[in-house]
């Protein structure tokens, strides 16, 4: 029997999704990818089970407005990355086959997400926390 990957959860907004316009409702996604982020899912989902996990995943139409967006975007880069349409839409069919989005919380080996820190076994000092941006809000 084939063994299971290791589940890495995706967070949506700040990581895949470039959330430039910020929160316009769960079903609105008009933003582009991060740069690189489709190169990613495309590689990754060969290594590890996904799972795209957001704020939106609970919330009517979320989850189908991120698979659509998904959808189309990893097209747009797979006619890139492969030259050659038919390739490319079988390797997004593969993909987006094998994308898991649960609506709540799963039980990730690893987890990418832009509003996080990685707990090291010290709690982090109150006013730094406070002071959190990510990556793409900072000066
Ligand atoms: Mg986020």
């Amino acid at each position: 029997m084939k063994k299971d990957k290791p589940l890495l959860a995706l967070d949506f907004d700040g990581v895949l999704h470039s959330y430039d316009s910020g929160w316009q409702g769960a079903d609105v996604v008009n933003d582009p990818p991060v740069p690189g982020a489709m190169e990613f899912v495309l590689s990754a989902r060969k290594e590890f089970t996904l799972a795209v996990f957001s704020a939106r995943s609970g919330q009517p139409g979320g989850i189908i407005a991120m698979q659509d967006w998904m959808h189309r975007h990893l097209l747009n880069e797979a006619l890139i990355l492969y030259r050659d349409e038919k390739v490319a839409h079988i390797q997004v069919g593969k993909t987006m086959g094998k994308i898991q989005w649960p609506t709540e919380k799963p039980p990730a080996f690893v987890t990418i997400d832009d509003r996080a820190i990685t707990f090291t076994g010290t709690f982090p000092d109150l006013d730094q926390l406070k002071a959190f941006r990510p990556w793409n809000k900072q000066e």
